[in-house]
């Protein structure tokens, strides 16, 4: 997948999923700007690993909870890009479980203000710049959890499941101007979200999923890569499941 002259921008990019994106997209020749929210060392890291793919890439941060931050980073990014930012890849993400009778309002907020509202601000804040190019390419980081949900997680796959249906409603609204927008929903792919919950449930999860095995970050960032790509122009609206055949419904 090529994405020469092309600018990127991943939000949670320094780790997991969203660094195997941005390194990735990198990989294609994309200038990717890597939002980070605390860890500088691992922005670094991704910045490094980016240019050793044959990107070039900016590390930029701020919280995409927090509206200021988001306007603040999207300005960054598109000053980054010479005006443009032509992907937009929506995969910060956080968990705070909890089984629903012992889940706090505040577990319920944190993780629908980053996981959903997040998502709503980055986009809002890119989407004029990709409206006036006439070209955009937007990609949720949804879950299975979305999909089928999943106990101990209402907060999580309420998030999960609006970020189907805003990346439907964004799809609809941005089609005339050449933009698109598609979600993936991954399964269980061990990163430092998950890695605690993947060890201790390995023995449960493992005989529910066809392929026999948990998912890696290069798999979810080659289906987001595919649908950020011009290969993918005449996908809108959809959701593509990366979860090694659980979900086939
Ligand atoms: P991760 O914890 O490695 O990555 C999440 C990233 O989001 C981190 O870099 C973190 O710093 C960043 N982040 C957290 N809060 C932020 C904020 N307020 N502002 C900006 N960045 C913030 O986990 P991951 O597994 O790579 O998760 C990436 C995405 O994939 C998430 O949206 C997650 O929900 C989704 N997902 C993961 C799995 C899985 O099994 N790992 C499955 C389905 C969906």
């Amino acid at each position: 997948m090529e994405f020469t002259g092309k600018v990127a921008l991943v939000t949670g990019g320094a780790r997991g999923i969203g660094r195997a994106t941005a390194v990735r997209l990198g990989q294609g020749g994309a200038k990717v700007a890597i939002n980070y929210r605390g860890r500088a060392d691992a922005a670094d890291e991704a910045k490094r690993l980016v240019g050793q793919a044959g990107g070039t890439a900016l590390a930029i941060q701020g919280d995409v909870s927090v509206e200021a931050d988001v306007d603040r980073l999207v300005k960054e990014a598109l000053a980054f890009g010479d005006g443009r930012v032509d992907i937009l890849v929506n995969n910060a993400g956080i968990t705070r479980d909890d089984l629903l009778i012992r889940m706090t309002p505040e577990a319920w907020d944190a993780v629908l203000d980053l996981n959903l509202r997040g998502a709503f601000l980055v986009t809002r804040a890119v989407m004029r710049p990709m409206m006036k190019a006439r070209y955009g390419r937007i990609v949720n980081v949804s879950s299975v959890a979305g999909v089928m949900g999943n106990a101990g997680q209402a907060n999580y796959a309420a998030a999960k499941a609006g970020l189907i249906g805003f990346t439907k409603a964004v799809a609809r609204e941005m089609a005339q101007r050449n933009v698109t927008c598609n979600a993936v929903a991954p399964g269980f792919i061990p990163t430092d979200l998950t890695n605690e919950l993947l060890e201790k449930m390995r023995g449960s999860i493992l005989p529910q999923i066809p392929l026999g095995r948990f998912g890696t970050v290069e798999e979810v960032a080659g289906a987001i890569a595919f649908l950020a790509s011009d290969a993918a122009s005449y996908i809108t609206g959809q959701t593509l499941i990366v979860d090694g055949g659980m979900v086939t419904a």
